[in-house]
């Protein structure tokens, strides 16, 4: 994201520590083989496609928004012009992924298409900013907000790194709440919502920005703010449904405990100094579902077969 600050890398880099971060638990639980292949081999097959281009555009647009919103004025807010900053922010998205001279990731039709998908998802949050964004309730801890923080189990040498989409604070009250926006098509369906591993990605941010900022886990909420592309509307609907979903995964005690078992077991692969142990085997994806948008797929890099 654009409005990210990666001097946290430099910081991690000075103090002589390794950094390993939510994607990369992701990428381990879900095939350990490719995340040596990136992480370990440095083997970078750069993502691309429309997707991924209107969700950083998307991030980059609609926290501009909450920035003004929360630090200045309602006024000031919508007064911004978000189509045009959404139109340029898919410009430069773009920009960046044909760098190297190939367009086929997306087209002419497929960018407008989305891009009109966008305007009509902002428009909807400026109408209803109030109900998911409560100013007089909250204050704005920050956008992009950088998370460095080293992991003391026994390795000295790595941290974490992250970066929270939206953080904010209770006015009147010790609670935070941090938000993770998501893009999609027309909501997650169950068996998204229900996945322990993206589930995993708020248990991850709850756990350490209360390391970082020594707040009580008790005191951190954490959602997903599921934005969608297309809402079903039929004439017959009383109710017209709206273009969020947010989703509060379960973060007491117990479901904590089962993260920190999942994350201990991929940090068991690094020795006291950050580095991975030696003669450790990096199994391929036990499910090709996995496999389904892997950049290793049908390359040299993996024998796979997938059909
Ligand atoms: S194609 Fe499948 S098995 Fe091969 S690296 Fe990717 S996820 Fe792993």
């Amino acid at each position: 994201m654009s409005n990210r600050d990666n001097s946290i890398y430099k910081e991690a880099n000075s103090r002589g520590l390794k950094t390993v971060s939510y994607s990369q638990f992701n990428l381990f639980s879900s095939c350990p083989y490719s995340w040596y292949k990136q992480y370990v081999e440095k083997i970078r097959i750069d993502s691309k496609g429309i997707d991924m281009l209107f969700g950083s555009a998307f991030h980059d647009t609609f926290q501009t928004y909450l920035q003004i919103y929360f630090t200045k004025t309602i006024r000031e807010a919508d007064a911004l012009d978000l189509n045009k900053i959404l139109n340029e922010n898919m410009l430069k998205r773009f920009k960046e992924m044909a760098k190297d001279g190939d367009t086929s990731f997306t087209t002419k039709d497929e960018l407008s298409s989305y891009f009109l998908d966008g305007v009509d998802i902002l428009a909807y949050l400026k109408r209803n900013k109030q109900k998911y964004f409560d100013k007089s309730k909250y204050e704005l801890v920050g956008t992009e907000v950088p998370l460095l923080v080293p992991i003391d189990e026994g390795i000295n040498k790595l941290a974490i790194v992250s970066f929270l989409d939206v953080v904010l604070k209770e006015k009147s009250g010790p609670n935070h709440l941090i938000i993770d926006l998501k893009t999609s098509y027309m909501g997650w369906k169950k068996n998204k919502k229900n996945d322990f591993i993206t589930k995993s990605q708020l248990l991850f941010y709850k756990k350490y920005y209360a390391k970082l900022f020594n707040i009580s886990e008790k005191n951190i909420t954490t959602k997903f703010f599921v934005v969608k592309r297309k809402v079903f509307i039929n004439e017959s609907m009383t109710f017209k449904p709206g273009r969020v979903q947010q989703i509060e995964p379960a973060s007491g005690t117990t479901t904590m405990k089962k993260f920190d078992e999942l994350f201990g077991k991929f940090l068991k692969i690094f020795d006291e100094n950050g580095q991975i142990k030696s003669g450790l085997i990096f199994n391929k994806a036990s499910s090709k579902k996995a496999c389904t948008y892997c950049n290793y797929k049908n390359t040299i890099h993996c024998d796979r077969k997938n059909k």
